[in-house]
This record gives C-alpha cells, structure tokens and sequence, in this order.
C-alpha cells in the first residue's frame, strides 16, 4: 500500500464483533481475564490499550519503521529516549533545536550526567567534530524550528554509525508525508502528534519510531515503567488526524510557498525564511531530501521587535498562539514565546531574533491569509 492510502487504513481494522467500520474507543483500564495471567494480550491501559495499539501500527507503518510507542506529549517521547542514555554519554545535536528539547537537555539531564554538545553549523563535518567515543546520539530537527534550516539526515546517519552511535530526527515539522528519516538511514524517529500528524490543534501527543525492531523493547519498559502515555480519547483524535495528513500536507506546502514568494522583496520584511526559495542557504538538499517544503515560515521583520509585536497582534485570520501544524493559522513570536527560556545571547546568537516571527500556516484559502499579514503590516 502507498502512503495516503496507509494513512487510512493501517490500524483501523472494522471491529470483528460488531463490523463497526471505525474501530470503537477502547475506553477501559484493565482487562477481563479467563484465569490469571490468561488473557487476549492486554492486561492494564498503562502497558496497552488496543486504541493506542493502532495508531502505534499507524505510525510506525507512515515512517516505514518496524514499530512504534505513543507517549502524552512529544517532550515525554523525547524524554523516553534521553532516559535510555547514561550518565557519562554525550548527544550531539543541532543548536536550532525545539525550547523543551533544549530545556530537557540542560535542565534536567545535565545535573544527571548526560552531556549535551550543539553545533550552530549545519554541516555534516561539524556535527563530526563533537562526535567521540562518549557520543551515545546524534539528535536534530530537520526543518528546524524556527529557522527552518535543513540537515542533512544521509550524512548525519553515517557520521554517527561510523562512531557506534545512533542517529534521532525530530520529523514533527516535516512528517512522514514529505521526508521519510528511515530511508536515509535515521534510526529514532520522534513526533510531537500534538502538530501536523494530529492536525487540528485539539490534543497534546508523542511517538517514538524506530526502525530496527531491537530497538522498541527498552522504549516499551519506558513507556509502561513511567507511565506517561496518552489516553484513548487523544489517540482517537490523532489517528482521526491521520487520514487526511497527505493532503493536508499537500496544501499546507502549497499556501506556504505561495506566502513566501508573496513576501520576498516586501518592504516590512526584511527577509523570508523557507526552504521553498531558491536563496535558502539548503534548498537544494531541501528538494533532494523533501517531497515538499512544508507549511512553516519565518519572517524577519525590518522594524525589529517593535514590528513584531504590532504584527503579532493585528493579524484577524493568524491566531497569535503557541504550538504549530493544525489546519488553522497560527503566528507566533519565538523569542518571547516558544524559545523564551532559551537565555537571550545563547538565542541571538543562533539567529533567534526579536524581529522574527514564525507562521504556521494553515490549509485555508491563502489570498485570505496573505491578505491578512498585508493588513497587520
Ligand atoms: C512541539 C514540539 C515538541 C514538543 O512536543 P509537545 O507535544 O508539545 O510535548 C518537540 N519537537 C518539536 C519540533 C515540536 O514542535
């Protein structure tokens, strides 16, 4: 089966007692059991719950990996495979890193051990000069957020096998629709399902992928051990969510592209960030790398932070929110949202200006979208 068409029907078997074509919501906490021990394979939701069960299938059947485990958020996916690390390892990722992964990285597991080096360059080679015997995981977002800067996943996966270590993208921003990390020899893939996978801006969620089967056991005891798995309503919603990705992603791509070629040479915009246009400094391995360029986009507004805000503010059809991915447009200002607890010069230096602004933009009719930035402008 090709992806839309997995999208709608893998892990969404008809219910075999009823014929129900939408499988029911499995709204239960344990499960009846013949004689101890004796069961149809689920014995308490924390361990499995046959909803989550088929969006894991889904998942891990959209990034063609080998298996899957959805988590309650993308911080608590992330955080099941930090916690598979030791005290003493180190993990190499890019600097354009998402604020709660940083976050996690330096609040928590810093004091614990683990060792967090970031380079500010995309290129392969500098990801190799961090990495040692020490090097346990290579992590990146590709897109990156809000710099939608692109690495380069063939490179990186090779960098790291060559050291024994692992290579995790964070494919939240692109989705499976648009860059399959598998192919390209990724080992981990993580997904905030709270954005594009969900869609609709109605739920927080996570998932880990992986593509070597080995590999899902130790996140499996996390997930059960921790506990920090969503309930059946949210993966109801997520896996609802599923079906229309590929088209949805489609549009967003298209809006996008469309919004960004409108605002390049605009006189309040000092520049437009996309790997869509042919002056991103990674468009073409962009192109090599994407099906699409997706539905994210910053600007860097001349007039600074002052303009950003009068920006942020003024849209009608942008709504100024945190998050990202859903069918809505959403407009935010990273350095005093999203990255507001990354430490200033740490965040500037990285490009994380107080004139940039980030667009999720939406799937809807995009003259209306442009119409409404060229308003607030
Ligand atoms: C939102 C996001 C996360 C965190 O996911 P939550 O569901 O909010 O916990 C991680 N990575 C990226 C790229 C994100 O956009």
């Amino acid at each position: 089966m090709r992806f839309a068409t997995r999208a709608i029907h893998v892990g969404q078997e008809p219910d075999p007692s009823t014929g129900a074509t939408v499988p029911p919501i499995h709204l239960t906490s344990t499960y009846t059991q013949e004689s101890p021990g004796q069961h149809k394979g689920y014995d308490y939701s924390r361990s499995g719950n046959p909803t989550r069960s088929g969006l894991e299938e889904s998942l891990a059947a959209l990034e063609n990996g080998a298996a899957c485990c959805a988590f309650a958020s993308g911080l608590a996916a992330t955080n099941s495979l930090f916690t598979l690390l030791s005290p003493g390892d180190a993990v190499v990722c890019y600097s354009d890193l998402y604020g709660g992964t940083y976050r996690l990285l330096e609040e928590n597991y810093r004091r614990w051990g683990l060792e967090a080096r970031y380079t500010d360059d995309t290129a392969a080679a500098s990801f190799a000069r961090l990495v040692d015997s020490k090097t346990k995981l290579l992590w990146v977002e590709t897109p990156s957020n809000p710099l939608l800067r692109i690495l380069d996943i063939a490179a990186l996966a090779e960098i790291a096998h060559q050291a024994g270590a692992l290579l995790a993208v964070d494919n939240t921003f692109a989705t499976p629709a648009l860059q399959q990390p598998f192919s390209l020899g990724a080992d981990y893939v993580i997904h905030s399902t709270t954005k594009y996978i969900g869609g609709h801006s109605d739920l927080i969620g996570g998932a880990v992928i992986v593509k070597d089967p080995a590999l899902i056991e130790p996140l499996s005891f996390q997930q059960m051990a921790v506990g920090a798995v969503p309930g059946p309503f949210d993966v109801y919603l997520t896996h609802r969510g599923i079906k229309t990705l590929s088209i949805r992603m489609q549009r967003h791509s298209e809006n996008a592209q469309q919004l960004a070629d409108h605002f390049v040479g605009h006189k309040a915009v000092e520049s437009v960030v996309y790997p869509g246009l042919s002056v991103h400094p990674e468009h073409e391995l962009a192109g090599r790398q994407m099906s699409a360029f997706g539905g994210m986009v910053s600007l860097v507004l001349a007039g600074g932070r002052d303009a950003a805000y009068r920006l942020c503010e003024r849209t009608q059809v942008f709504a100024l929110a945190e998050s990202l991915g859903g069918v809505e447009s959403l407009i935010s200002h990273p350095a005093s949202m999203t990255h507001a607890s990354i430490p200033k010069e740490v965040r500037e230096s990285r490009g994380v200006t107080d004139g940039l602004v980030r667009l999720s933009v939406g799937i809807e009719d995009v003259e209306d979208l442009i119409e409404d930035l060229e308003q607030a402008l």
